[in-house]
């Protein structure tokens, strides 16, 4: 079960939002809300998962960090929306798993299929704790 630990308004370039922390007792995931959102109908939601590349070092080798800035525009420009940001880099298996697929993947294998070839789960995420955060 998901629990509430936080909350806090958050200030960013596309407006001002709440980001409230959740813990389901493995990881930490943050809804980051604007405007009233609460039993509302045809709410613009996004779940994203973390990528340190492009948020933290800014790579250009994925689209992350602009989905991300298109979601937060898109939600400012409605006055209402959530983002549902989980903790699951690599899809879920990690950043080695990322590091270590890269060569497949510039071989011309899918993200998928480089991560089974290094030993990981092709897509080890789960979004429960989005389901239970929108619940
Ligand atoms: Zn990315």
């Amino acid at each position: 079960m998901i629990v509430q630990l936080a909350k806090r308004d958050l200030k960013t370039k596309f407006g001002n939002f709440r980001e409230i922390l959740y813990y389901d007792g493995q990881t930490e995931s943050i809804a980051l809300v604007m405007g009233n959102v609460e039993a509302q109908e045809n709410v613009f939601c996004r779940i994203h998962s973390s990528c340190i590349s492009a948020h933290v070092f800014n790579s250009i080798k994925c689209e992350c960090r602009e989905e991300m800035e298109t979601s937060q525009s898109l939600i400012e420009q409605k006055g209402q929306g959530i983002i549902i940001y989980l903790d699951q880099e690599g899809k879920g298996n990690g950043h080695l798993a990322l590091m270590a697929s890269i060569k497949h993947k510039k071989a011309g294998l899918s993200q998928n299929e480089a991560y089974k070839k290094v030993g990981f789960e092709s897509d080890a995420r789960s979004f429960r704790p989005a389901a239970e955060i929108f619940s």
